[in-house]
């Protein structure tokens, strides 16, 4: 796993007395520093750099978040079947780099890795819409716009947000994870309120389509520790990634986890097919000339993305799914951003509605295992 160093870090005036940047320059005591004034990125045109979204992520932006932080994940407005899943995001962008990662269209015109200082906002938007509604289940994640994890070495969210959710019974927090930094969670105590969540490919589609990222190993070796800690788990089968191989490439990596870990403290496994915009292919062919991820038969839906041609998706939802349900038999699975038509095909029912796909991955028995 690389530890990120960015080329500099560039703080909002204003900004420089907070506790993460307080932290983060001792932390790289080595990297140059310089105050910049509010709306730095949009008046700093990226557009005759050679990689601006490379370039963005080497750049170290402290700032503040001037909109509500907490909303609802974007599957629950295109019509797909949904989770009930929130988002918050501290960070935007990410230090490593997948090849298929949706952020290269998503943040083409804001690239620069921005850190925002005001988590003490984030802990009471939080407060309230947590606390004023002890009936509901909240799932609430933090990796949409950034890996949870890669950067809390450096910046040490998880020491905060760990504790706010071990203190509350109606909400989970999940950290979505392609690394292995999970030092700052083995001194916490979550109980049972987190879910620390691995996105999962075999190590051939690691090594090459998601750059800069924690090898299978390590992050299996992660995920030990974690357990070990008093943390469920999540595995995430998502994007499904077609090739040669595929199959022999995902047994194997289902049967290395399953060996490894204890499937009974696992809270959720999702899959998910490989989704793009014709933008993002666009970028990625751009930027990734040689990956072998486009390279699959892939048409336009109705949604305007691209993905795997439905005969091929349902066989290897189907067939994941099944080796799946072997290793893990009690383990709730679902998927992420299908149409009615696919759950049907794949798990042979519907989800009555979207609560009750959320009902089941929130209920007390399965996070309290
Ligand atoms: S780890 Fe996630 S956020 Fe980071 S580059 Fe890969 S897909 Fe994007």
């Amino acid at each position: 796993m690389h530890t990120y160093q960015p080329s500099e870090i560039l703080i909002e005036q204003g900004e420089e007395h907070t506790p993460v940047v307080q932290r983060v320059l001792t932390r790289l005591p080595h990297v140059p520093v310089r105050l910049v004034e509010k709306d730095w990125e949009r008046k700093t045109p990226v557009a005759s750099e050679h990689d601006p979204f490379a370039v963005g992520k080497r750049r170290l932006l402290f700032t503040r978040q001037r909109s509500p932080f907490l909303e609802h994940c974007p599957a629950g407005t295109s019509g797909l079947v949904c989770c009930n899943y929130f988002v918050v995001s501290l960070i935007s962008n990410c230090s490593m780099d997948c090849s298929y990662c949706f952020l290269q269209e998503y943040l083409a015109n804001n690239p620069t890795l921005k850190v925002f200082t005001n988590a003490d906002v984030l802990l009471g938007e939080l407060a309230s819409a947590v606390d004023r509604h002890p009936e509901r289940h909240f799932r609430i994640g933090t990796g949409e716009l950034s890996d949870s994890l890669a950067l809390d070495p450096l910046l040490g969210f998880s020491a905060d947000l760990v504790p706010f959710f071990a203190a509350r019974r109606n909400a989970l927090l999940e950290l979505k994870t392609k690394s292995d930094s999970v030092s700052g969670l083995l001194a916490l105590d979550p109980k049972d309120r987190v879910v620390v969540s691995w996105s999962m490919t075999p190590p051939e589609i690691i090594d090459t389509e998601e750059h800069g990222t924690a090898s299978f190993a390590e992050r299996l070796a992660a995920a030990r520790q974690v357990q070990a800690a008093g943390y469920k788990l999540g595995f995430h089968f998502d994007p499904l990634i077609e090739y040669p191989n595929w199959e022999e490439g995902y047994r194997d990596t289902i049967e290395r986890i399953f060996s490894t870990i204890d499937a009974r403290r696992v809270a959720w496994v999702s899959v998910g097919s490989l989704r793009m915009t014709p933008a993002l292919r666009t970028a990625v062919r751009r930027r990734f000339p040689r990956t072998r991820i486009l390279s699959g038969e892939q048409v336009a839906c109705g949604d305007g993305k691209w993905r795997t041609f439905q005969a091929l998706r349902v066989k290897m939802y189907r067939t994941i799914t099944g080796w799946l349900k072997e290793a893990a038999p009690t383990v709730p699975m679902y998927m992420c951003m299908e149409t009615a038509a696919v759950w049907e095909k794949v798990f042979g029912h519907v989800p009555s509605s979207d609560k009750e796909v959320a009902r089941t991955l929130t209920q007390p028995n399965l996070v309290g295992v």
